[in-house]
């Protein structure tokens, strides 16, 4: 139940972070989610936290509001960023729990405490359930970088919250570049993985869909800020800050 399976059919257990800073509660969670087979993590600050999820990259994770330092709403703002991991917040009576699910931070579901960890382990097996019907898997299916965000499932890329217009190649070359941030990749490389072809002699095909991204999508075309120029390598896509 708590396995999925990995590029090779076999099956790996699943791994969940838990964010709390209440040292019984966040043990006893450890306790029943191992004993249901998932690999558990626990977190005791939200700066804690963000450290682990980059490191271990969880399937899920259980967040608390309540937290020393950064709090669940700042984890939660932050995850939702980068990554499209479940998220079940948990929430004290009264919390806002439009602001929770709603746009701005986006959790997957919430748990109000006092609660019974039977539900929440109900609640971590509906979402997985679902998020692995939709085959995400940590594939991000939204990219977001300052005011940019690209839509990897519907194919449409915003800024300020305004629909740009792309080409298929523009999109393509935008996407793979996103989609590994901060990895820089020769033109002949974007040749191979964007146009799908050793495309001998013309590398100068990416640096015009460079252009016209740049023209696009960059404040200052000539300076920019998210599409950058790796002199004598190539190009990279920069990382979130
Ligand atoms: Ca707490």
């Amino acid at each position: 139940m708590a396995d999925k399976y990995n590029q090779g059919g076999q099956t790996v257990k699943q791994k969940i972070l838990v964010v709390e800073d209440e040292k019984t509660l966040s043990k006893v969670l450890k306790f029943n989610f191992e004993r249901e087979g998932f690999i558990t993590e626990i977190a005791f600050t939200g700066e804690e936290a963000l450290e682990k999820i980059e490191k271990d990259a969880p399937d899920l994770i259980v967040l608390d509001i309540m937290l020393p330092g950064i709090d669940g709403f700042e984890v939660c703002r932050r995850v939702r960023k980068n990554h499209d991991i479940p998220i079940i917040m948990l929430t004290a009576k009264g919390e806002d729990i439009d602001k929770v699910l709603g746009l701005e931070l986006g959790a997957d579901d919430y748990l109000t405490k006092p609660f019974n960890p039977r539900e929440l382990l109900a609640r971590v097996r509906a979402i997985l359930r679902r998020s692995a019907h939709n085959n995400t898997d940590n594939i991000k299916k939204v990219i977001k970088l300052d005011t940019l965000r690209i839509d990897l499932l519907q194919r449409k890329v915003y800024l300020k919250n305004k629909q740009v217009d792309l080409t298929a190649k523009e999109f393509a070359l935008l996407s793979f570049l996103a989609s590994n941030p901060g990895q820089v990749f020769s033109r002949e490389q974007l040749l191979e993985q964007v146009w799908g072809y050793n495309y001998y002699g013309d590398a100068r095909t990416v640096d015009v869909h460079i252009r016209h991204l740049r023209e696009k999508l960059e404040l200052d075309p000539k300076n920019p800020e998210m599409i950058l120029t790796v002199w004598g390598v190539g190009y990279k896509f920069r990382e979130a800050r």
